[in-house]
């Protein structure tokens, strides 16, 4: 655990102000998935947005730097392949509002000097590692740089699976939870989505099928205590809405592993250009329990991320 106070406790004297106004409950919202630049949308537009959706907190997840490598698809994934800038405007941003945004670092793996790179951003107030979103597999060399770092620093890691693109084999990701007990992992995107399902075909990354439960996802979740599930983007949101009666299951026997996150580059924060407010109403739809809620809308954040 980080070694500033102790985050169990101080959580319900944490000024946080539940000024969340746009959700007709009130309820706090972390948002753990976003990105300064995302496809070139302006800090406003991501302020705005975030009000909108009714967040009081954003988690903000930079880029590495843009260099042509293989790990970054000759330049092609540069900015994860959306723009987004780097770590220092996400520490800029969360600096000049640090009551609005938290920050992570982030640097590509492979690249000399990255666990220097990522030791400084964590001296200075990053509060986890990611996204880590390169054309690298989950358990290389490169990558277990990374979370040895995450290790010393006993700091999350954020990571895009992306079936032959990004963090690849996600098959032998066990040996990873296995090897860095004290890291915790925060799986996202379409390859880590559709492994909730048993009979999950590796190639469709939007499946539309009913889900049958126990594919690795829901494995890794049930064994490893030091699993976690990112629900944002359009892969998280497609994960509840495919199988509704599965997603009301899943979410309760996940409860205390589940974060909210949006990961949308949209400027307006609401209808079907905003599959982050979409994730939020899902959320609220199928989680009836208000104590459930809470847990997947801000407390796990608040446990395994400490976004202040
Ligand atoms: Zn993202
Ligand atoms: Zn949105």
């Amino acid at each position: 655990m980080a070694g500033i106070g102790t985050a169990g406790t101080a959580v319900g004297t944490i000024p946080f102000l539940p000024k969340t106004a746009n959700t007709a409950s009130g309820e706090e919202i972390i948002d753990i998935h976003q990105h300064v630049n995302f496809h070139a949308r302006s800090n406003e537009e991501l302020l705005a947005h975030q009000k909108k959706m009714g967040v009081s907190k954003t988690v903000l997840l930079p880029s590495g730097s843009a260099l042509a490598m293989g790990s970054t698809h000759k330049g092609k994934s540069n900015g994860l392949a959306a723009r987004v800038f780097g770590t220092f405007a996400a520490a800029r941003l969360a600096k000049a509002h640090p009551d609005a945004f938290s920050f992570f670092c982030n640097e590509i793996p492979d690249v000399e000097g990255a666990d220097k790179e990522l030791e400084k951003w964590l001296e200075d107030g990053a509060l986890g590692i990611g996204e880590q979103k390169f054309n690298l597999d989950c358990d290389s060399a490169p990558m277990i740089r990374i979370y040895e770092v995450a290790s010393a620093y006993e700091v999350p890691v954020l990571l895009h699976f992306q079936h032959g693109m990004y963090n690849k084999g996600f098959e032998r990701f066990h040996k990873i939870l296995e090897r860095f007990p004290k890291v915790n992992f925060i799986g996202h995107a379409q390859t880590w989505w559709g492994n909730i399902d048993a009979n999950h075909e590796q190639k469709n990354l939007y499946p539309k099928t009913k889900v049958t439960p126990g594919g690795l996802t829901d494995k890794y979740l049930a064994d490893y205590p030091n699993m976690f599930g990112d629900l944002s983007a359009g892969s998280g949101k497609n994960a509840l809405n495919r199988d509704e009666e599965h997603a009301v299951a899943f979410l309760d026997r996940h409860q205390d592993k589940l974060m909210l996150g949006t990961d949308c580059a949209d400027a307006v924060g609401e209808g079907d250009k905003c599959s982050g407010s979409g994730q939020i109403a899902n959320v609220m739809k199928f989680v009836t329990d208000p104590k459930v809620r809470a847990k997947i809308l801000s407390g796990n954040a608040k446990r395994i991320i400490k976004p202040g």
